[in-house]
């Protein structure tokens, strides 16, 4: 996502509606924010927001919750969410890193990650949003029976990713290096940058991951 700076962008954010300005004080009770208890379900690096908020109007009775950390990025989510009647959807303009302050465990039922930032180089391998220590923060926060859904075009992310998960003590239930040709293509919502790099002729990988059990 390019960067850059919008002026106003953080005083929208601090005033919006729309986003949960102390997450910590709702750790373990997100059920009463959105008022049912629902199961909650989470996109980490939402972006622009498009993917999270169709499945929100798709799904009435699951909560949802987009995670984006540039209040510059979120604002665009925003502006489209101000067009939507919905009340299964906040935002959070946090670094997922911290999820566990914000989530107590077992609390989240589902994360998506969505044509996360690949890092490609090896010294930033732990910033990928599918390295150890982000696999550690999901296992703080994840119900037992909690699945992991990630998609990329990036062929060398999603090969790191098939090894680092498993290493990290989790199980790949299910993977597919061309999802618009394949069975695990069935319902599924295109994000922003997915319709971009599949227009490119590039394939999209899935993974679904869960725990061992
Ligand atoms: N998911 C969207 C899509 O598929 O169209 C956006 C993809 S964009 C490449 C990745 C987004 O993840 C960026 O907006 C970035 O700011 C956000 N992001 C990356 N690392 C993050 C982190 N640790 N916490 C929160 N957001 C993060």
């Amino acid at each position: 996502m390019r960067l850059r700076h919008i002026p106003g962008a953080e005083e929208a954010i601090s005033t919006s509606p729309y986003v949960i300005q102390e997450p910590a004080l709702h750790k373990g009770s997100w059920n009463q924010v959105f008022g049912n208890d629902n199961p909650i379900e989470i996109e980490v690096g939402m972006g622009k927001g498009r993917f999270i908020m169709e499945l929100a109007q798709k799904n009435p009775n699951i909560n949802y919750i987009g995670i984006e950390r540039y209040s510059s990025v979120l604002l665009r989510g925003l502006q489209k969410r101000a067009g939507l009647e919905l009340d299964n959807i906040y935002f959070l303009c946090i670094d997922a890193k911290a999820m566990a302050e914000y989530f107590a465990p077992g609390e989240v039922n589902r994360i998506y990650l969505n044509f996360s930032d690949p890092w490609p180089k090896d010294r930033h391998a732990r910033r990928r949003l599918t390295s150890p220590d982000f696999m550690a923060v999901y296992d703080l926060i994840l119900a037992k029976n909690g699945v992991i859904e990630f998609k990329t075009d990036n062929r060398g992310l999603f090969d790191y990713s098939l090894e680092a998960i498993p290493e990290a003590g989790w199980q790949i239930k299910a993977h597919t290096f061309d999802l618009h040709h394949d069975s695990m293509n069935e319902g599924n919502v295109m994000t922003e940058y997915e319709e971009k790099f599949s227009s490119m002729g590039n394939p999209i990988c899935k993974l679904v991951a869960g725990r061992n059990v």
